[in-house]
């Protein structure tokens, strides 16, 4: 198969080229290449390698009335995702042992759309876990430093973390950490959106963060910071980076779109944790090597009401990720194409993913960059069609996505296959 006449998009630049795939990889890129199978028109539109949402929380099997594979793998085909790995939670069980990690293997293989990776816990006393989830495949562990909000996956400790890291560290694998810390978390003073947000301050967030990088450097363990909020944050990081240690961080499009202020506007449907910070640090964001959705849906109701105490935290957005960057036009497109495909296939050992070139897969976004739109609920394609972005500006209307060069349809279960890399200060956006 030829796509033919496209401009392809990687993260060494843009340029007008054919590519040509056999099986499920690609087998040439360049001009006027020759072919006499199936073609696919791409004048005027670009191709992007397929997105790689690195942070969903698909949560099956257990809590498939807040989300499920089918339709969360559906909605990020949609918008030009081709891969995806899953969180230990909110599935139940949580995937903290081998055996729940092979119910959600099977739920896995069974429905989803794309392929998929899965990311093990780290939670108080599954430390002889950790190695058989490696042996099983799992792309690297999660952890809490602060409660997770569900019971069944409690905060890891400073023993936990610390010894975690040591195995963590010996297996070659790596540690995601949701980075607040609890001694700093504040009771709210009342039910409001401000309450909130003061509740969950920016110190919370940089002691975390410089703990967790004290333990890698200890410990000799990977590390990288899920959705990072603060330009504090990203600073720690960058300096550990530059001091050679093994970091890195993602943040994700809330926070570069949304401030403190907009909480009340948007409602309850945009609360999460870490919450929107101010305008310098949503700047700073812009400069971050990862961005990635943390699509963390649940029902409508329990996103509703005006008690911000009581409303569940979490982001419905993974469909529109690349679309709204693209809107927002601080990323070039060689920028958008690195943070949400390249910088994450090669940070977690994707190898022969986030890239367009001779022998990856052929993983694939052809879209239309002409057109403007915003976030339509019924253009939503999630369990629960609702998102804190509907409104929100679009650009890029998808036409095909392909995943292994083939209709998105049956994904397949993809383990690390290369160790995780760096890519740290070798990437400083100016956004
Ligand atoms: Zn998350």
């Amino acid at each position: 198969m030829i796509i033919r006449g496209g401009t392809v998009v990687t993260d060494r630049g843009v340029e007008k080229a054919d590519i040509a795939i056999a099986g499920d990889q690609i087998v040439a890129v360049g001009l006027n290449l020759a072919g006499d199978g199936e073609e696919i028109d791409a004048t005027g539109l670009h191709v992007f390698p397929g997105g790689i949402d690195s942070h969903v929380h698909f949560n099956e099997p257990g809590r498939t009335e807040w989300e499920d594979i089918a339709h969360g793998s559906a909605a990020l085909a949609a918008g030009g995702y081709t891969t995806f790995i899953d969180m230990p939670l909110n599935n139940l069980p949580v995937t903290t042992d081998v055996a729940a990690f092979d119910l959600k293997l099977e739920a896995m293989k069974r429905s989803s759309k794309i392929d998929f990776g899965l990311w093990g816990g780290l939670v108080p006393g599954n430390l002889n876990q950790l190695e058989p989830l490696v042996q099983r495949g799992v792309m690297g562990f999660k952890a809490f430093m602060c409660p997770s909000g569900i019971d069944e996956f409690p905060a890891a400790n400073q023993r936990t973390l610390r010894e975690g890291m040591k195995r963590i560290a010996a297996l070659g694998s790596i540690l995601l950490v949701h980075a607040e810390d609890p001694s700093r978390l504040l009771e709210p003073k009342g039910s409001s959106a401000m309450d909130f947000i003061r509740s969950r301050p920016h110190v919370a967030e940089r002691a975390a963060i410089a703990q967790a990088i004290e333990l890698a450097d200890a410990t000799g363990c990977r590390l990288h910071v899920v959705h990072v909020s603060t330009a504090w944050g990203l600073k720690l990081i960058r300096e550990a980076q530059q001091k050679g240690l093994d970091v890195s961080g993602e943040t994700c499009p809330h926070y570069l779109l949304y401030e403190e202020e907009d909480l009340q506007r948007l409602g309850g449907a945009a609360k999460c944790a870490p919450p929107f910070r101010t305008a310098s640090d949503r700047r700073a964001l812009w400069t971050a090597e990862m961005i990635v959705s943390d699509h963390s849906p649940s029902t409508l109701d329990l996103k509703s009401g005006d008690d911000f105490t009581k409303i569940w935290g979490g982001i419905s957005g993974c469909q529109s990720t690349r679309q709204l960057l693209l809107a927002q036009d601080r990323l070039d497109l060689p920028e958008v194409a690195a943070v949400t495909a390249t910088n994450i296939a090669r940070r977690f050992g994707l190898e022969g993913k986030g890239d367009i070139a001779t022998a990856f897969d052929a993983d694939l976004w052809i879209v239309d960059l002409s057109g403007a739109d915003i976030v339509r609920r019924e253009d939503l394609l999630y369990r629960n069609a609702f998102s804190a972005h509907e409104g929100q500006r679009i650009r890029g209307r998808t036409i095909k996505t392909l995943v292994g060069g083939a209709e998105p349809g049956s994904g397949r279960f993809i383990r690390p296959q290369g160790p995780p890399r760096n890519q740290g200060a070798a990437y400083d956006f100016v956004g």
